[in-house]
C-alpha cells in the first residue's frame, strides 16, 4: 500500500488541515508512514509567522533534497503559510519540490486522480513492509520514543503472511522498516532475531530482493552480518546512522556507542561482507558543537566513504531531551555551512564510488518512468535511468552503464530479465 508522510508546524489551523489531507490520502488507499525516505507522498504544511519556524521549513525542504535525489519517484509537495508568498520564486529557490499549493486548496496531483487520471505513486515491485514500531532508545534529539512508546515487534508468521500476499499481487522487492530492526522480535514469546526473519522471507517464491532499515551501531549483531552475507535475496546494503563523529557529540545525543565502536563495527562489516554499500545519516549544528568537533564527522565520512548520506542541520523538536536540558546555540548560518561542506564531500565521494561502474553491467528492478526515461535500483541501492520504448515496469533489467554521476547512472538495456513482472 503506498504511504504518505505530512510534516506540520504552526498553528491550529495548519494542524487541521494536515488532518484534512491526511484523510484525503487515508481515502484514497495510502497509509500513513512515519518518514519521508518511506513514503510515496511528501506534504511539508509551513508556517512563517515566527523567523525560527520559517528556518525550519526552509531546513525541511532542503533537507528532502537528498531523498528526492535517490527517490525520483516520490512527490514532494509543500503547503501553509511560506506558499503565501511568490510560487515561481520559491519553484525557482527549491526546484526538488515537485508542488507548491496554497492552504485550503486541493493538491493539483488529487485533482488528477478525482477526474480519473492515475494516481502518481510509486508503483508495487517496491513496497514497505513495517516489522515494528515504536523505540526503546532515548536519542536526546528524536521524538521517536515518547510519540510511539516502547518496541512492538510484528511476529514472523503475521510479517511472512503480509509479504507471501504482496508477492502474489505483484511486490518484487521488500524493504522491512522499522526504528531500530536490530532489535527486531525480543518482545515477542520467542525472541526470533532479525536474522531468523530475513532466512524466513528469504524462502518466498516470486520475491527479488529483501532489504531493511534503520540499524543501531549499538545493536548490530554478528549474526545478522553473517545472515545479509549468506542469503541471496538480502541485498548486500546497510543504513548505519552514525550521526556525528565526535565522542562528546554523540554523548550528549544518547547514542550509545563511541566513534572507535562504530569503526570497529564498519570493519568487522567490510570483512564478512568485501562487496557491502553502506550508509549512514549525519545531523550538523547539534548543540555545543564545534568546529573542530564537525570537523571530527568530516574526516570520518572522509575515512568511511559511504555510498549515500543523509544530512540534516539540528533543530530543536519540543518534547525531546535535547529541548529540555541543551540549549540550540549552534547560530543558523554555521548550521547552514556545516550542511553545504557534508553534501559537497559527499557528492566528490558519490561520484568516485559511482564512477567505478562506467562500462560495467548492473542489474535493475524497474520502479517507474521520469522526464521520458525508465528508472530503477541495483541490488546495491543505486538509481538507473536508461531509454527503451518497451513496458519495464516491474522488470529486473541488464543495464550497461554509460554515465555516472553523483547520485544517479544512465545506461542502456542489455538483455530482457526472464522473471519480468
Ligand atoms: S533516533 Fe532512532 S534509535 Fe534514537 S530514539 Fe529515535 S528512533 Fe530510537
Amino acid at each position: 500500500m503506498p504511504g504518505y508522510y505530512v510534516w506540520t508546524i504552526g498553528c491550529q489551523m495548519n494542524k487541521a488541515e494536515s488532518e484534512r489531507l491526511s484523510a484525503c490520502f487515508a481515502e484514497l488507499g495510502y497509509q500513513p508512514v512515519e518518514t519521508p525516505e518511506t513514503a510515496d507522498l511528501i506534504v511539508l504544511n509551513s508556517c512563517v509567522v515566527r523567523q525560527s519556524a520559517e528556518s525550519r521549513v526552509t531546513n525541511k525542504i532542503v533537507s528532502l533534497r537528498t531523498v528526492k535525489k535517490q527517490y525520483p519517484g516520490k512527490i514532494l509537495a509543500v503547503t501553509g503559510c511560506l506558499v503565501d508568498s511568490d510560487i515561481p520564486l520559491l519553484k525557482k529557490r527549491y526546484p526538488h519540490v515537485d508542488y507548491f499549493f496554497k492552504a485550503g486548496d486541493n493538491p493539483p496531483w488529487l485533482a488528477n486522480v478525482m477526474s480519473g487520471n492515475s494516481l502518481p505513486v510509486r508503483p508495487a515491485p517496491v513496497t514497505y513492509v513495517p516489522i515494528m514500531q515504536g523505540c526503546n532508545n532515548f536519542c536526546s534529539y528524536c521524538i521517536v520514543p515518547f510519540r510511539r512508546g516502547r518496541e512492538r515487534s510484528r511476529t514472523v508468521s503475521d510479517i511472512t503472511c503480509e509479504i507471501t500476499e504482496l508477492v502474489r499481487r505483484g511486490t518484487r522487492e521488500v524493504i522491512l522498516v522499522g526504528q531500530n530492526v536490530d532489535s527486531y522480535g525480543h518482545d515477542l514469546p520467542d525472541q526470533p532475531q532479525l536474522a531468523d526473519l530475513l532466512t524466513k522471507l528469504n524462502e518466498i517464491d516470486g520475491l527479488f530482493r529483501l532489504r531493511f532499515l534503520t540499524n543501531h551501531p549499538k545493536d548490530m549483531s554478528p549474526r545478522l552480518i553473517e545472515a545479509i552475507a549468506g542469503l541471496e535475496k538480502v541485498c548486500k546494503q546497510i543504513n548505519l546512522p552514525v550521526q556525528a563523529g565526535n565522542d562528546e557529540i554523540l554523548k550528549l545525543m544518547r547514542r550509545g556507542y563511541t566513534v572507535a565502536q562504530y569503526r570497529r563495527l564498519i570493519a568487522q562489516i567490510r570483512v564478512k561482507i568485501p562487496d557491502i554499500v553502506l550508509s549512514t545519516d549525519i545531523i550538523v549544528g547539534f548543540p555545543t558543537e564545534t568546529q573542530a568537533q564537525f570537523q571530527d564527522t568530516v574526516d570520518l565520512l572522509s575515512e568511511i566513504k559511504f555510498a549515500t548520506v543523509h544530512v540534516a542541520a539540528y533543530s530543536t523538536r519540543p518534547g525531546t531531551i535535547a529541548a529540555r536540558e541543551l540549549k540550540d546555540d549552534v547560530p543558523q548560518e554555521i548550521k547552514d555551512e556545516r550542511l553545504r561542506t557534508v553534501e559537497k564531500l559527499q557528492e566528490q565521494i558519490g561520484t568516485e564510488i559511482n564512477a567505478r561502474l562506467l562500462g560495467t553491467t548492473v542489474e535493475v528492478l524497474v520502479e517507474g518512468r521520469s522526464k521520458g526515461k525508465w528508472y530503477g535500483r541495483t541490488r546495491t541501492d543505486k538509481l538507473v535511468f536508461f531509454p527503451d520504448k518497451n513496458e519495464r515496469l516491474a522488470q529486473l533489467v541488464n543495464i550497461s552503464i554509460t554515465k555516472t554521476g553523483p547520485w544517479s547512472l544512465q545506461g542502456k538495456i542489455e538483455t530482457k530479465a526472464p522473471q519480468g513482472g
